[in-house]
């Protein structure tokens, strides 16, 4: 089984190659800028958007840029189009074109292009300019195909070979909320497994609070001055670095529901699906929950979840979660709750609310509807914090 992984790398670059990398990640700033301007034009106009290999031919040379450099930004702008030009036909309205000008956007560069110089990687600037050179520790194991270079980041696109999962003998199937007090519930109807948000939640209120602050002092420095540029490095420092927490307790905590899953065999796995959730939500947010784990997060949680759970041979289904946070377990009646504790109107059942979440999703992936009185909320749940609370986490909430 053929898997690609993306690895990030954190590279200090020295200043003569930092300015290099800046050039490149303008010029890929200025070609995607074009990209979008051209697209407006047409789409104003009602013309035809000119074919992936058009552009190739009309921007070849023109850039400081490798040329597969050029190729791949032209190749991810028309897949963008694409996507969102199908998403439109599907009747979501809210889907929208690329129109932002960039200043920069990350260079991508093809595998072919990629050469290694000892512990350097050499990102190539097409011909007659020195490549980039970045200090890699070491290489993950597998084909390099594709590497993009960020903001004092590199990623690495590798191949790998992964060893097969197997058949799967028997079937078992789970239920997995999710949601901002916990990340995540996973129940098997059994035992349960409650995987802590709160940690996330104050990483993402601290960098609110921090940026604000920033924000405020930035406001009183003249542009282009010393002072100015300081607060801008501080305001990108903080903000990678909660993206970094971010991550990485996002990758724990889907390690932890893998775990869970390979511990009670579970080899179906049903979750609610984020999209209609989002959808319906998006209108009444109020600032607070603005501030919460976002959509953004939630979505890559999955994308996280969806991959982990494949290497197992464990499937990830989406069923829609309607209702399935209000419905009684035992009788089915409906109750709507705003605190963290289910009480039913009806028949008084009383259940954490996140459990009556994942077993009413388990209860709908099995049967189709939620069966009353087929699965309840096990007695016992396990509490797990994605990652230890430690010193880094709480300084980068300020
Ligand atoms: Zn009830």
């Amino acid at each position: 089984m053929q898997e690609t992984t993306v690895f990030c790398y954190r590279v200090s670059l020295s200043s003569t190659e930092w300015a290099k990398a800046s050039d490149a990640r303008r010029a890929a700033g200025d070609l995607w800028t074009r990209l979008v301007k051209i697209h407006r034009f047409c789409r104003r106009r009602h013309w035809r958007w000119p074919t992936e290999a058009q552009l190739k031919a009309h921007f070849k040379r023109r850039f400081p840029l490798h040329s597969q450099t050029v190729q791949a930004l032209i190749e991810k702008f028309c897949a963008t189009i694409d996507g969102v030009r199908t998403k439109r036909k599907h009747g979501d309205k809210q889907a929208r074109y690329p129109w932002r000008f960039r200043r920069y956007f990350n260079p991508i560069f093809k595998g072919q292009a990629l050469k290694m110089a000892g512990p350097h990687l050499l990102l190539p600037r097409g011909r007659g300019r020195d490549p980039i050179r970045a200090h890699l520790p070491e290489l993950p194991d597998g084909q390099v195909v594709q590497a993009e270079l960020g903001f004092g980041e590199i990623y690495l696109t590798v191949a790998r070979e992964m060893p097969d999962p197997g058949p799967v003998s028997s079937s078992k199937a789970g239920g997995l909320d999710i949601g901002v007090i916990h990340l995540g519930m996973v129940s098997d109807g059994d035992e349960a497994l409650a995987v802590s948000g709160r940690g996330l939640r104050s990483v993402k209120q601290g960098r609110a609070k921090a940026q604000a602050k920033l924000r405020k002092k930035r406001r009183r420095t003249k542009p282009g001055s010393r002072r100015r540029k300081r607060l801008n490095r501080a305001r990108h420092r903080a903000s990678h670095k909660v993206e970094r927490v971010m991550r990485n307790a996002l990758h724990h905590a889907a390690n932890q529901i893998v775990a869970f899953c390979l511990a009670y065999g579970i080899t179906i796995l049903y979750a609610g699906d984020l999209g209609t959730l989002n959808y319906k939500t998006r209108h009444r947010r109020s600032r607070r929950t603005n501030q919460d784990i976002g959509a953004l997060e939630f979505g890559r949680f999955e994308q996280y979840l969806e991959y982990k759970l494949r290497r197992y041979g464990i499937q990830l289904v989406q069923i829609s979660e309607a209702y399935t946070s209000q419905t009684c377990p035992q009788c089915g009646h409906l109750t709507k709750m705003a605190g963290r504790t289910y009480r039913c109107r009806a028949c008084g059942y009383r259940a954490h609310r996140d459990g009556v979440g994942a077993v009413n999703i388990l209860n709908k992936g099995m049967h189709g509807e939620i069966r009353p009185g087929a699965l309840l909320v096990p007695p016992r749940i396990t509490y797990r914090r994605p990652v230890p609370l430690k010193g880094t986490l709480r300084r980068s909430c300020g």
